[in-house]
C-alpha cells in the first residue's frame, strides 16, 4: 500500500503508485487542458506532485514543452537568480566489496588500479585543489568496511577541515558514502559534513536487486531508507539522484519525486539537492551494454520538470556531461556544478599515469576549474563559493525558509559576489579575473537594499587587502 509517511521503503517508492503513476501519464500526455492545469499549478511555484509531474514529463506537444522549458527558466531565475555554486570531488578509496554492474570499482574487477589515499596524500590533494580556488568538496568511497571504515572517512573529513593553504580553505565537506547506520550519520554530522549525498541508482526494487547482485548494497530497503537513517542523525540536508540508463527513465523520475515527498511528510523538508548522473563508460563498463539510455532532450525535459516539481531543492550536474549539455541544462534548472574535475584516486596533485587508472567514470567536461568561471560569466551566470548556509546553521527546514522569504537576493547574492571576488584576488587568471571584476561591478548593483550594497563594497575593498571570508 502506497504510504508517502510510512518508513518502509516498499511503501513511500511503492511499485504500484508508480506504475498507476505512468498509465495516468500515458492516458493524460496529450491531455492540453490538463497539462495546462498543471502548468498553472507550478506557476504558483509550490511544487508538483509525482502524478502531476508524470503528466509533464509525459506529454509530446511542443507547445506545451516549451512552456514548461520556459518556466523551469523563470523558477529558476526566481529562486536562484544567476548563481551557479561550483564544487568538486574527491574519491578517497575506491576498494569497495559491492557488485554493482554499472560501476568499474565492483569487487570482482581485478584490473582497475586500487587505492586508498593515506591522510598526507589527502593534504596533498586538498592543497590542490584550494590552489585551484575551490571552497566546497563532495568526498566519495567505494564501500569496504575494512578499507574504508567509518573511522577512516571520519579523519579524512577532519584533515581536510583543517588545512589551511594561502588563502584557501575547503568550508564545505558533503559526503557520498554508500548507506551506513544512524550512529555512522550521526558522527557524519558531528564531524560537520554539510549534504549527505546518496544515489538511489534506481527505485525499481527488481532491478535494482539484478544491478547489486553481491554486497550490502544488495538490500534495496536499507539503501532506499538511508535517508531517513540520516535525518535520524541529524544530518537534514540529504542529496538524492538516480543514475539514469539503468532503469526506464519515466519510473526512476516518479520514484525520485515520491522520495522528495517522502522526506517533506515524515522529516518536514524535502531533499536539499537532487543530482541527475547518467552511466559513462568506465574501465570495465560499457554504456551501451544498458537498454536505458537517454538522448539530450530527455535530459533536459527530465531537468526541467524536477525544477518546477521542488523549485526550493537545488539540482546538480556533474563533468559526466560535456560543455554543451551543462549549458543547456544550467538554464532548465541547474544551481550546482563541478568544474576540473578528477574521479581517480588522487589526480588533483599529480596527474595519474596511464597504466593505473582508478576512475570511477570517464569525464566529458575536461576544462579547468578557471575556464570553467570564465565560461559561466560569459553565458550571464555569477559562479558562487558560497558555503555560508552551512556554517550559518541555515541547514534543512531554515535554509527552506531563507528561499521562502525572497531574503536570497540580499543573502546569497551578495555571498556569491564576495567568494568570486575571493577566487578572482587568489586563483583567477588575468582574463578571467578581468570578466569578473566587470561583472561584480553589475552585480553589486542588483542587491536590492542599500545598507547590504555598502557593506559588500566595504568588504570588496578589504578583500583586495587581504581579508577573506566574509558572509551574510
Ligand atoms: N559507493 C557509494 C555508494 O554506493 O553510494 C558512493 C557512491 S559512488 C563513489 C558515486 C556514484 O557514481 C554512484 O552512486 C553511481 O551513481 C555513480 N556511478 C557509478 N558508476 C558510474 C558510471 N559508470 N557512470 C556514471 N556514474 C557512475
Amino acid at each position: 500500500m502506497y504510504n508517502p509517511s510510512s518508513l518502509k521503503a516498499e511503501e513511500f517508492i511503492n511499485h504500484d503508485e508508480i506504475m498507476e503513476t505512468l498509465a495516468y501519464a500515458d492516458i493524460n500526455k496529450n491531455n492540453l487542458k490538463l497539462i495546462d492545469e498543471i502548468i498553472e499549478k507550478a506557476k504558483q511555484r509550490k511544487g508538483l506532485t509525482h502524478r502531476e509531474a508524470s503528466v509533464l514529463l509525459a506529454c509530446e506537444n511542443t507547445d506545451k514543452i516549451n512552456k514548461i522549458y520556459a518556466l523551469a527558466e523563470q523558477i529558476k531565475k526566481d529562486f536562484y537568480g544567476n548563481r551557479i555554486v561550483l564544487f568538486a570531488p574527491l574519491y578517497l578509496s575506491n576498494y569497495c566489496v559491492n557488485g554493482c554492474v554499472y560501476c568499474p570499482y565492483h569487487a570482482k574487477n581485478k584490473h582497475i588500479a586500487r587505492k586508498k589515499m593515506t591522510q598526507e596524500e589527502i593534504k596533498k590533494e586538498v592543497i590542490a585543489l584550494q590552489d585551484m580556488g575551490h571552497k566546497r568538496l563532495a568526498l566519495e568511497a567505494g564501500e569496504d568496511p575494512i578499507n574504508n571504515p567509518i573511522e577512516y572517512i571520519l579523519e579524512s573529513i577532519k584533515t581536510i577541515y583543517s588545512i589551511k593553504h594561502k588563502n584557501g580553505a575547503i568550508r564545505r565537506v558533503n559526503v557520498n558514502i554508500a548507506a551506513t547506520t544512524v550512529e555512522n550519520y550521526r558522527k557524519l554530522k558531528e564531524a560537520g559534513i554539510g549534504t549527505y549525498i546518496l544515489f538511489q541508482e534506481t527505485y525499481h526494487k527488481e532491478s535494482y536487486e539484478q544491478l547489486h547482485p553481491t554486497g550490502p548494497k544488495h538490500n534495496y530497503a536499507y539503501h532506499t531508507e538511508a535517508m531517513d537513517r540520516a535525518m535520524e542523525g541529524g544530518i537534514d540536508d540529504v542529496g538524492l539522484g538516480v543514475l539514469f540508463g539503468l532503469e526506464k527513465y519515466r519510473y526512476e523520475f516518479a520514484g525520485l519525486l515520491m522520495h522528495a515527498e517522502h522526506l517533506e511528510a515524515v522529516h518536514g523538508v524535502g531533499p536539499h539537492t537532487i543530482s541527475v548522473p547518467r552511466i559513462k563508460h568506465a574501465d570495465d563498463i560499457d554504456p551501451s551494454a544498458f537498454d536505458n539510455g537517454i538522448d539530450d532532450d530527455t535530459f533536459a525535459k527530465i531537468v526541467a520538470c524536477i525544477r518546477i516539481s521542488v523549485p526550493y531543492t537545488g539540482m546538480i550536474i556533474s563533468t559526466r556531461e560535456s560543455q554543451s549539455c551543462r549549458e543547456r541544462v544550467l538554464h532548465l534548472g541547474i544551481s550546482q556544478i563541478s568544474g576540473g574535475s578528477k574521479t581517480s584516486v588522487g589526480g588533483y596533485a599529480e596527474p595519474e599515469p596511464e597504466e593505473e587508472n582508478s576512475s570511477q567514470f570517464d569525464v566529458s567536461d575536461k576544462r579547468t576549474l578557471d575556464e570553467v568561471i570564465r565560461w559561466l560569466m560569459q553565458i550571464g551566470y555569477l559562479p558562487s563559493f558560497c558555503t555560508a548556509c552551512y556554517r550559518e546553521g541555515r541547514t534543512g527546514d531554515r535554509f527552506m525558509a531563507l528561499c521562502k522569504s525572497k531574503q536570497i537576493q540580499n543573502c546569497c547574492h551578495p555571498n556569491a559576489i564576495m567568494t568570486l571576488k575571493e577566487y578572482l584576488v587568489d586563483y583567477a587568471s588575468p582574463e578571467t579575473r578581468k570578466i569578473g571584476e566587470e561583472l561584480i561591478k553589475k552585480e553589486i548593483g542588483s542587491i536590492p537594499k542599500e545598507k547590504v550594497q555598502k557593506i559588500v563594497t566595504d568588504n570588496l575593498t578589504k578583500i583586495e587587502q587581504g581579508s577573506r571570508d566574509f558572509r551574510f
